[in-house]
């Protein structure tokens, strides 16, 4: 009997680093600097240097990062933020939250990035349109790619728009030698626990080399607190890392390039087995993904339910993601069918996508054996 092959697995490194965890987490009960513990400073200091990006901001989800981001630039009622329509739910839900209106765009057949000719095309309706004001880009690296920085740059410059980087599933990744942080005006990061870089919890970052971002960032994670601890002079939200779980995010970051490496050796490993059989992500040239999510693309929904079912039966995991496109998520399809007169333009990538797509087991602590396993698994059942 062969062993079970987990989609993630967010235990196993822990043996690696028991005793430093354990002495470091004893470290801060007995501070008692449960918030804003010098371990979050720590933990920034090694994020930046990593990414080679002059700031990092900790901050206590994603989610909440992607939002400081919008609010940092004043976005709110009557902007266009345009955002993959293929994406965690959280990319759109937080311009809705602000009061912005987020614009779906289609997505590239062979990285599952915002597709920029898409992406054009909408920001001219909306312009066209005249009622919303084109405000943002939210780029995805989706399961770890980087999107079309270069294109997305020069479009945001263009129109004057803020870039704004969701990288949670992308930390560690590269484009044209860069690393994501210093691509776009900022890079939102997750320490979600199955993300590159997970923590023990919630968790998230701020990456920027604007030194008046990294300060308005810094300032609306603490309510928008001014210079003085009661002068409050934006208004901001409770967005703070705590200080545990930045302690267990600096101890993860000594194993950081090691698994990361794994990572591309496993990714390397399924491309070998699987490019040619069945579609897979397809990174552009000077691209290199930090491999969150090894995901394949099968020619229908059929074939893909009998993927999972071979896999189950070999005790395999896999995942769907996303079995629904954002614009037909009910808390969006309103706001979708809205957002430019005459109804908006059809998702057609998105869609297929999402019928078509399944994750494969990838994370640091499984072999290239467990991969060709995998393969071969997915090989014969399609
Ligand atoms: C995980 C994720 C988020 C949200 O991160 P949280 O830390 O869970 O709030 C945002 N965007 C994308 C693309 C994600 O995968």
């Amino acid at each position: 009997m062969t062993a079970p092959i987990a989609l993630f697995d967010v235990k196993a490194q822990q043996a690696l680093i028991r005793p430093e965890l354990d002495r470091r987490i004893a470290a801060v009960l007995d501070s008692g600097r449960f918030i804003n513990g010098p371990e979050v400073t720590e933990l920034e200091e090694k994020l930046a240097a990593f990414a080679g990006c002059a700031h990092a901001v900790g901050v206590s989800s994603g989610t909440d990062a992607l939002q400081i981001a919008m609010m940092a630039e004043g976005i709110g009622r009557g902007d266009a933020v345009f955002l993959p329509a293929f994406t965690y739910t959280a990319t759109a839900e937080v311009p809705l939250v602000l009061g912005a209106t987020p614009v779906f765009v289609d997505v590239d057949a062979e990285t599952f990035n915002i597709d920029i000719a898409d992406l054009e095309r909408r920001i001219a309706a909306v312009k066209k349109d005249g009622r919303l004001k084109p405000r943002a880009v939210v780029g995805v690296d989706l399961f770890g790619l980087p999107a079309d920085w270069p294109a997305i740059e020069a479009i945001c410059a263009r129109e004057a728009m803020f870039a704004l980087d969701d990288a949670a599933q992308a930390f560690g990744a590269a484009l044209n030698g860069r690393r994501l942080g210093r691509w776009g005006g900022a890079a939102a990061l997750s320490f979600y626990p199955t993300k590159t870089l997970g923590a023990y919890g919630d968790g998230g970052a701020l990456l920027t080399d604007d030194p008046h971002r990294a300060e308005l960032f810094r300032m609306l994670r603490t309510h928008g607190e001014g210079r003085t601890r009661y002068e409050v002079e934006r208004t901001g939200m409770n967005g703070r890392l705590d200080t545990l779980q930045a302690t267990i995010l600096c101890a993860k970051m000594g194993l950081f390039e090691g698994e990361l490496a794994q990572r591309h050796r496993i990714g390397a490993a399924y491309d070998a087995a699987l490019a040619g059989k069945v579609g897979v992500q397809v990174a552009q040239p000077g691209a290199e993904s930090a491999r969150g999510l090894y995901t394949i693309r099968l020619p229908d929904a059929a074939t893909r339910a009998r993927v999972q079912q071979a896999l189950a039966a070999q005790q395999i995991g896999c995942g769907i993601y996303y079995p629904k496109p954002l614009h037909h998520q009910p808390a969006y399809a309103a706001q979708h069918a809205g957002a430019v007169a005459g109804g908006p333009a059809p998702l057609p990538v998105s869609e297929a996508l999402c019928n078509q797509v399944l994750s494969l087991p990838m994370h640091p602590y499984m072999t290239e054996a467990d991969a060709q396993r995998v393969a071969a698994a997915v090989t014969a059942a399609v």
